[in-house]
């Protein structure tokens, strides 16, 4: 008897995780159904800012164009003393190396519904107002109970992905247990729209004054968020007062002109599941990591996961690539977000601190060490590593994206596939690989800044995987070889 499924992929949570996830899946060919148990989309803001490689993704997506005019590029990101000196100071380069500047300040609900409406052009099935309940998954599928408001429906699909957030009833059905940081910071969120900003500091910072840490960022257009934390003894009741609220924005007079979007007392924490994946079931982002958002980096985090997950479960269903690839997905990303929770953590701690003397000698301390240039909190994360990688120069960092004098970035020609960029590749044995030569006029424009990271590697050619990621560099044939061992049998590359 054939196995009939009504997808090749369930996505079950539509927040901008399982947005990006069932778009990139959609790029790569996926039959896509996606739910969410919320009839509309989530319209209160998050997510403060993101980074070049989430645009780089979103670029994948082709919506990079419509969200940037959404977003504000800060010049910086500051942690300053109560008497605003400057502890650390992140500056945001207007193009990093990935082909977008470094930082962007957002309106989270603008983004995601920038996502949904791509979700609809791609031919993605979105189904809204049905829950997720149950699975069961068997050798070739799984299949799904989701309950909407007065019935049930069961979705055969050949995978599934939990992107349903910090809860997540997929990681609950699974009986998935997180590893807990012990970091528990309960916090007071305003989101704000000013329509007169005045003489209000249009930055992205944080205020370390021990009697009362705050974040304040300039969002996207009129949007501001302040974030207080909560001292000992205050409870999120009497924090969401509107009389409190009105004495702790007293110092930035704007009380007169401040309409509150939205209001909450969060507990900044830092959770990983033990396991990212059970079978032909997956979770991703805040159901697979939490993180304090001091670096920013959590709705970051997810967007990774779903770009390291689509083009692996495309390459098994299109039948390039065996199933044991997917064990690379909690291989490559849990190193990679554990390094930015303990960032996002070093970051709240040097924030979250509410003794007075032991944050005059912090702050004496990092302003010694900044006058003398040292570099306190780094925010270069690391490399993947393991995984579907070789062991070769560059092998695991994200592949550059220089962009050409007259605006056009590398991508647009990388495609969706993974790709050998190299010199003098013709010929066959290249295992049906995509190739591009540095020499062909189509890479002209890029041509020299990919010359100089070859260079830089002692190596004459780079494989890139669907994600941008380098597989490898060196010599083509022997590359092409141990990609198409790392990915369809279980070995080692
Ligand atoms: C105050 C604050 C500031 C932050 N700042 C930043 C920042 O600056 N940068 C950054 O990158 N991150 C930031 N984050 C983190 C970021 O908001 C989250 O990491 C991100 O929203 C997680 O996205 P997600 O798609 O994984 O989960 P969610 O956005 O939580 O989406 C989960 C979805 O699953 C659905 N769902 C749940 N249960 C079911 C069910 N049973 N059936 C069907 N659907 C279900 C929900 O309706 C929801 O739509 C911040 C978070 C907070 C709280």
């Amino acid at each position: 008897m054939t196995d009939s499924f009504d997808c090749d992929l369930l996505v079950v949570g539509m927040g901008p995780v399982g947005d990006a996830l069932a778009a990139l899946a959609s790029v790569q060919g996926l039959s896509v159904i996606a739910i969410d148990k919320a009839p509309e989309l989530f319209p209160l803001p998050r997510a403060a800012v993101f980074d070049h490689e989430i645009m780089r993704i979103f670029q994948m997506i082709g919506v990079a164009d419509r969200i940037a005019p959404l977003c504000r590029v800060p010049d910086r990101y500051q942690f300053r003393t109560a008497g605003g000196d400057v502890l650390l100071d992140f500056i945001v380069a207007e193009v990093g190396p990935y082909g977008w500047a470094e930082t962007y300040a957002l309106h989270q609900p603008a983004v995601e519904r920038v996502l949904r409406d791509r979700l609809g052009e791609l031919g993605v099935d979105v189904r809204l107002g049905l829950s997720f309940e149950s699975l069961v998954q068997d050798a070739a599928g799984v299949s799904v109970t989701l309950l909407g408001d007065d019935s049930r429906q069961t979705v055969r699909a050949r995978y599934v992905v939990g992107c349903d957030g910090s809860w997540s009833p997929v990681r609950e059905a699974l009986g998935i247990r997180l590893d807990d940081y012990q970091f528990d910071e309960p916090w007071l969120v305003l989101d704000t729209i000013i329509e007169n900003p005045g003489d209000l500091p249009i930055v992205c910072h944080q205020i370390c004054d021990p009697r009362r840490p705050i974040t304040h960022m300039a969002m996207s257009g009129k949007r501001f968020r302040w974030e207080f934390m909560l001292k000992p003894g205050e409870t999120a009741e009497e924090m969401l007062k509107d009389s409190k609220i009105r004495e702790l924005l007293k110092p930035w007079n704007c009380a007169n002109r401040i309409e509150i979007e939205r209001k909450a007392v969060y507990r900044f924490h830092g959770l990983v599941a033990e396991h990212w994946r059970h079978g032909r079931v997956l979770i991703a982002g805040d159901a697979a990591h939490q993180m304090p958002p001091f670096a920013g980096q959590g709705m970051c985090s997810g967007i990774r996961d779903a770009a390291n997950i689509a083009w692996k479960l495309a390459a098994i269903v299109h039948g390039c690539a065996s199933e044991h690839i997917l064990d690379s997905y909690q291989e490559e990303r849990e190193p990679h977000v554990r390094a930015i929770i303990n960032t996002a953590i070093a970051m709240g701690k040097v924030v979250c601190m509410l003794d007075e003397q032991a944050a005059a000698a912090r702050d004496r301390e990092m302003l010694a060490r900044k006058t003398a240039g040292a570099q306190d909190v780094s925010v270069s994360y690391p490399d993947l590593s393991g995984g579907i990688f070789s062991q070769t120069a560059g092998a695991g960092a994200l592949f550059p994206q220089p962009v050409s004098a007259g605006g056009e970035r590398l991508d647009t020609i990388l495609g969706d596939d993974p790709v050998l960029i190299g010199r003098g590749l013709t010929g066959s044995n290249y295992d049906g690989m995509r190739l591009l030569d540095l020499d062909s006029s189509v890479l002209a424009p890029f041509a020299e800044a990919i010359s100089d990271w070859l260079k830089d590697r002692g190596a004459n050619s780079v494989l890139v995987r669907p994600d941008r990621h380098v597989f490898g560099t060196g010599d083509p044939r022997q590359l092409t070889g141990l990609w198409h061992d790392a990915i369809t049998a279980k070995v080692a590359a």
